[in-house]
């Protein structure tokens, strides 16, 4: 493991950090109640980037993207959070799952016609995993797709589905052989939301907002040259898409989190508890001072992992250490936020519960940390039968 940066990284650090100064977006993202307003703000600051060619930092130059390395991918978002740019939000699946896994298996003609359109911004994509039987035990998902000539037809639920509504597209998980054993019979194919048959509903959240849905398929076709993989060969691809989901896709997120304490600090230096400022007391004062140094720990498991990733073209398993332990510290950081509003915490929230502030919004989204993309007690399982070797 190398943790200096080569020259020709600290020049991409330079080159980086002065566009985004000049190039940030210099509005706020519109509520985020108002899905709509917001893909439209996301989508337009994803095209400025790529126009500029900042899209798709390590992703092939053929297909739009800069053709970097895995390490300077980091130092981009390490710049990135440093200069408080906005995360990817409704381009989450798209950047972060959808493309990785096209990259790693889909077939030239689905990069070719994918790709370009996810870096541009042109569309947003969803997950169709989770099933209301099929959470952490993906394996019993349910949803059937059957064959008709070149296509698939495919019938059944999926739920928790982020951003369904506004979606263009959707990476969705069907059984396509019912006779195999659960992990054998699966299919990931690219489902278009438009598609004659698909009905979606909003799901309103503790947050107030709705970004998930629950999606209903009646006999919807999809073709053949969807799939991608091979047929019945989902599994491996789905695991391929949950790694970049557990691995790289956190790299950003936790750089965010660095800049998050350092606000936080600044907030217990501003409020005062009795008749003295919060960050003199004893206890909070170790709280945050631990928080620092955990999310620096962090940070040196992320370089440890991407060298890794760097060598094997994906992450490994134990991209899970770093998705729990970034899962659960954002639960410290939000609750130690809370703590030190005090009682004027309560009025970041409004008569019906949900957020209107953003340090309480943070600490109810928060809460999502340790369920989506993986439990925390299924990152736990990961990490002891994968990474320690431990019996099942
Ligand atoms: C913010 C967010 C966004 C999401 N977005 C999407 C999306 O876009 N697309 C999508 O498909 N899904 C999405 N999900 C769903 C997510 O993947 C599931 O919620 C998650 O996999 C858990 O499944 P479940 O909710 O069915 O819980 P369950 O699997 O029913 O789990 C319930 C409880 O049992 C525990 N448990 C279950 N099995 C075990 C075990 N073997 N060992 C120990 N404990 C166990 C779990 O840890 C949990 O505490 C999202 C979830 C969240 C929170």
């Amino acid at each position: 493991m190398e943790i200096r940066f080569s020259p020709e990284e600290e020049a991409f650090r330079a080159a980086a950090r002065e566009w985004l100064a000049t190039n940030m977006p210099r509005t706020k993202r519109p509520e985020s109640a108002d899905l709509h307003a917001r893909r439209d703000w996301d989508m337009a600051w994803q095209r400025r980037k790529y126009d500029a060619g900042w899209a798709g930092i390590s992703w092939p130059r053929e297909f739009g993207g800069r053709g970097a390395t895995l390490m300077e991918q980091l130092i981009w978002y390490e710049e990135y959070a440093r200069a408080g740019a906005p995360d990817v939000n409704t381009g989450f699946v798209g950047l972060n799952h959808a493309g990785p896994t096209l990259i790693a298996c889909g077939t030239e003609e689905q990069k070719r016609y994918h790709l370009p359109r996810i870096l541009r911004g042109d569309v947003v994509w969803c997950q169709g995993f989770s099933e209301p039987n099929a959470g952490s035990d993906l394996a019993a998902l349910q949803t059937r797709a059957e064959f008709d000539g070149d296509h698939l037809v495919v019938t059944g639920q999926k739920i928790w589905t982020s951003f369904g509504h506004i979606a263009e597209f959707q990476e969705l998980l069907v059984r396509t052989d019912p006779a195999a054993a659960r992990h054998a019979g699966i299919t990931w194919v690219i489902c278009p939301m438009d598609s004659p048959g698909i009905e979606i509903r909003p799901i309103k959240t503790l947050a107030g907002n709705s970004d998930f849905c629950e999606v209903f398929y009646d006999q919807v076709r999809i073709p053949l040259a969807n799939v991608v993989g091979k047929l019945n060969d989902g599994w491996r691809v789905a695991m391929a898409t949950l790694s970049f989901e557990r691995g790289t896709a956190f790299m950003s997120e936790q750089v965010r989190l660095s800049r998050r304490m350092e606000e936080l600090v600044a907030l217990a230096r501003q409020t005062t508890h009795g008749d003295r400022r919060t960050i003199d007391d004893d206890e909070i004062a170790r709280r945050l001072a631990l928080a620092t140094a955990e999310v620096e720990a962090m940070r040196a498991m992320t370089y440890r992992s991407l060298s890794l990733a760097a060598r094997t073209g994906m992450p490994g398993p134990e991209a899970s250490m770093i998705r729990l332990f970034f899962s659960e510290l954002v639960q410290r950081i939000d609750v130690l936020a809370m703590e030190i509003l005090g009682s004027s915490a309560v009025t970041g929230f409004a008569a019906d519960g949900a957020p209107h502030d953003e340090w309480a919004e943070r600490y109810l989204t928060g809460l999502s940390q340790t369920i989506g993309g993986g439990t925390k007690e299924i990152q736990r399982n990961i990490i002891g039968e994968r990474v320690l070797g431990l019996p099942r």
